[in-house]
C-alpha cells in the first residue's frame, strides 16, 4: 500500500505509536504523542503526532483538531521552560521538505545560535543529551 504521495505504507511514526521503536516521549495521551526528535536542529527539538496515522494535515477529521492542537500547546509550555523563542511547524509534502509521511508538528527551540532558517547539520541525539533534555523539559504537571 502507498500513500498519495507514492510512499510505503510502513511508517516510522507507526512504530513509535505501537511501541514497537524506541523514542523519548515527553507527552501521551489516548490520541496523541510528542518525542524529541532523533536528529534535532536545535536541544529540545519535539514532534507532536497524533497516533492515528494521516499523512497531512489537510486528512485529520474536525474531532481531532482540538487533541492534538491541546498537546502541541502543552508541549510548547514545556519548551518554554528551555526559552520563550521557539518555531512551530508543519512540512506538508516532499517538496516542503516532508521526510516522514505521518502528521507531525515540529516544535523548534531557538536560542542565541545562527538564524532560524540556517541550514546546520544534525546528528543524531546521543542518549546522554536525551536524558538531559528531558530533566530539562521537567514533567507536565510541574
Ligand atoms: P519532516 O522533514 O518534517 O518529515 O521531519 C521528520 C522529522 O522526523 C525529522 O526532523 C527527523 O529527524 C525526525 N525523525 C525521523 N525518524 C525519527 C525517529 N525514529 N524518532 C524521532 N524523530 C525522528
Amino acid at each position: 500500500m502507498t500513500s498519495p504521495e507514492g510512499h510505503a505504507a510502513h511508517c516510522i511514526f507507526d512504530e513509535i505509536v505501537a511501541g514497537r521503536a524506541p523514542t523519548h516521549k515527553i507527552y501521551e495521551d489516548k490520541d496523541t504523542l510528542a518525542f524529541l526528535d532523533l536528529f534535532p536542529i536545535t536541544r529540545g527539538h519535539t514532534l507532536v503526532i497524533p497516533k492515528r496515522h494521516v499523512d497531512r494535515l489537510t486528512e485529520l477529521r474536525e474531532n481531532e483538531y482540538e487533541d492534538l492542537f491541546r498537546t502541541v500547546v502543552t508541549v510548547c509550555r514545556r519548551v518554554e521552560r528551555l526559552t520563550k523563542d521557539y518555531n512551530v511547524a508543519i512540512n506538508q509534502g516532499r517538496l516542503a521538505g516532508q521526510l516522514v509521511f505521518h502528521l507531525h508538528f515540529h516544535i523548534i527551540p531557538r536560542y542565541n545560535t545562527p538564524g532560524p532558517f540556517a541550514i546546520s547539520p544534525r546528528t543524531r541525539i546521543r542518549e546522554d543529551e536525551a536524558q538531559a533534555v528531558l530533566a530539562d523539559l521537567g514533567d507536565v504537571s510541574e
